[in-house]
């Protein structure tokens, strides 16, 4: 019991409480609940990957955003999360490719630029035209947005960093935005 609450733990977002109301669930639920639960939990690490080049959740790499000759590979559409990748993709008016960062700057939650997958934005950055910051229009999703311009205007490439129009709504999370939303934050972005 002690092992699978210290697991749970382990867990963002889980503290010693609800890792004990979770260990105590498992406990009290059919075998074949726990099981169907650790087999979901083994096939993701077997099965997915990020993908080397944008962090996207992928079976291969580089994922099929990446290497997609359709797209245009040196347009750079920087998000927060996998999930924000359908979000931007429904618009279509964009024909790039992703950068999934894996979350926001937050000193608080003691999430700096270690963190998050920046450094191999950076390396991408000299063979682009254009990355686009598509953070959430938060508090952190700004300071993201800011520390990553700050970083590749200091490597001086020829690139044009921009930043989404507040079409979105301030404060609100870039996954929930409807398309229309987005298209016009895409359409009407400005350079950063
Ligand atoms: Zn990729």
């Amino acid at each position: 019991m002690a092992r699978l609450i210290e697991e749970l733990r382990r867990l963002p977002g889980i503290g010693t409480k609800s890792a004990q109301r979770l260990a105590f669930h498992v406990l009290r639920s059919p075998g074949e609940d726990a099981e169907r639960l650790a087999e979901a939990i083994r096939q993701i690490k077997k099965h997915l990957r990020l993908c080397s080049v944008c962090n996207n959740i992928t079976d291969v790499d580089p994922c099929s955003y990446c290497t997609n000759a359709v797209r245009n590979q040196r347009l750079i559409c920087v998000v927060e999360e996998p999930t924000s990748i359908a979000t931007v993709d429904r618009t279509r008016s964009f024909n790039g490719v992703f950068h999934v960062l894996h979350g926001t700057l937050s000193p608080i939650g003691g999430v700096g630029p270690e963190q998050l997958r920046i450094a191999n934005l950076l390396t991408r950055v000299a063979e682009a035209d254009e990355v686009i910051l598509a953070t959430s229009p938060t508090t952190e999703g700004e300071a993201t947005a800011g520390y990553i311009a700050a970083e590749i205007r200091r490597m001086q490439a020829p690139v044009k960093v921009t930043r989404i129009a507040t079409g979105v709504p301030a404060g609100s999370d870039i996954e929930y935005v409807d398309e229309v939303t987005m298209t016009r934050a895409m359409e009407g972005r400005r350079e950063f």
